[in-house]
C-alpha cells in the first residue's frame, strides 16, 4: 500500500510528475491495493463520483471483499483509474491540511502516510485503509 500512500502525499504536495508516476505504478500493480482503496470508501459516496466508482458502489456497500476484488479485476482499465482517482480524492479530503496554504503543500512530500497492506480479498472491514499523518506539528 506504500505506493498508494505516496500517491496521496504527492497529491497533497501538488506534484503532478509524482502523481502521474505513482498512479501508473498503482494501476500496473497488484489489484488488491486498488480493491482495498475502493473498500476504504465510506458507505455513502463522499463526493461526486466518477463513472467507474459509481458502477462499484453497490458492491462496496456489501463490504464483500470477494465481490469488490472480483469487480476490480473485471472492470475496464478506465474504470479502475476512476476508482483510484476517487479514492485518492477522498483520502486527500480526509487530511485537513490538504486545504492549507502553499507552505503546507510543499511539506507534503515529506509527509508519511501509512496504509496497512490488505490481508486478502476475504474481507475488507470498514476502515481497512488507515491514513495517519506522522510527525505532524499541527
Ligand atoms: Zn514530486
Amino acid at each position: 500500500m506504500s505506493v498508494a500512500a505516496e500517491l496521496i502525499a504527492a497529491r497533497l504536495a501538488g506534484c503532478a510528475a509524482c502523481q502521474k508516476k505513482l498512479s501508473g505504478l498503482v494501476m500496473r500493480g497488484d489489484k488488491l491495493v486498488l480493491a482495498a482503496l475502493a473498500a476504504s470508501l465510506p458507505h455513502n459516496p463522499p463526493q461526486e463520483l466518477r463513472e467507474g466508482t459509481k458502477v462499484m458502489y453497490p458492491a462496496l456497500r456489501t463490504r464483500s471483499g470477494f465481490m469488490i476484488f472480483g469487480l476490480i479485476h473485471a472492470m475496464p482499465r478506465r474504470h479502475r483509474a476512476d476508482v483510484l482517482a476517487d479514492a485518492v480524492e477522498y483520502w486527500v479530503s480526509k487530511i485537513p491540511s490538504a486545504e492549507a496554504g502553499t507552505s503546507d503543500r510543499a511539506a507534503g512530500h515529506g509527509m508519511s502516510i501509512e496504509l496497512p497492506a490488505p490481508a486478502g480479498p476475504e474481507a475488507f472491514p470498514d476502515g481497512v485503509v488507515e491514513i495517519r499523518r506522522m510527525g505532524s506539528t499541527s
